[in-house]
């Protein structure tokens, strides 16, 4: 299968676990997550009419940055965060999806107001209490949210997950139930808007798409396995 059969074969899965679910397919944002991923397959993606991408490295993303920069691309960050890589990202991406801490909080924040800017975010929550993934325990979200909300050039626009990996894709629905209950009731709790749920990848996105996804972040099903 070439790049755009490839790519339209994802969409339309998207597009059938719409309608099973009663939503309707322009709710939910394709990212292509490029990481390892080199430039031309970018551009060749592009070209098929993906325009969303995720990089999960400041140093990669900055290098994809600047060789595509003619492209319209519509960049993301979606990887661990150190607080010193947050100055390569301000003005750059449209939205980092991996806030967890408040001391990135603080960094995004004055980085942002430095540039003049609102940085929109999602926060991470770490559902299956695994130490090697980042994210905010279930328990700690509501404070981190309303640590952030005080800054006034961050925009918390939802929330974003990975969940454990299953091999059965069902295994996983409980997972992305919670974190849509979480977005609930954050919003009644706060009184603010998350329109966004940053879920699901190649083997189970199809669930979080029925179970209310508005980006899922598809790697190896567009681009093939990783090398590293
Ligand atoms: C790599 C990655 C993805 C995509 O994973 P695939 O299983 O290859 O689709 C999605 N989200 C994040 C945060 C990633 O690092």
């Amino acid at each position: 299968m070439g790049e755009c059969e490839r790519l339209q074969e994802v969409l339309s899965r998207i597009e059938r676990a719409c309608h099973r679910s009663g939503r309707d397919p322009k709710e939910v944002t394709l990212l292509g997550a490029t990481k390892t991923i080199p430039e031309e397959v970018i551009r060749k993606f592009y070209s098929c009419g993906l325009k969303v991408y995720g990089e999960n490295r400041a140093q990669e993303f900055l290098k994809k940055y600047e060789a595509l920069r003619d492209l319209s691309i519509d960049w993301h960050f979606i990887g661990r965060l150190q607080t010193n890589k947050v100055k390569y990202l301000i003005g750059k991406v449209s939205l980092i999806h991996s806030l967890d801490r408040e001391s990135l909080a603080d960094e995004i924040q004055k980085r942002a107001q430095k540039a003049g800017k609102v940085q929109e975010v999602l926060i991470e929550v770490n559902l299956g209490g695994e130490e090697t993934k980042g994210g905010v325990e279930p328990e700690n979200l509501k404070k981190l949210a309303e640590y952030t909300l005080s800054k006034p050039n961050i925009k918390i626009t939802g929330l974003m997950a990975i969940p454990p990996y299953k091999e059965d894709p069902e295994e996983v629905r409980p997972y992305f139930a919670e974190l849509r209950k979480l977005r609930d009731d954050l919003e009644r709790d706060l009184g603010i808007e998350l329109p966004h749920l940053s879920m699901g990848m190649s083997h189970d996105f199809e669930v979080a798409v029925e179970e209310g996804a508005t980006i899922v972040r598809i790697g190896t099903l567009l681009f093939g396995e990783r090398k590293y």
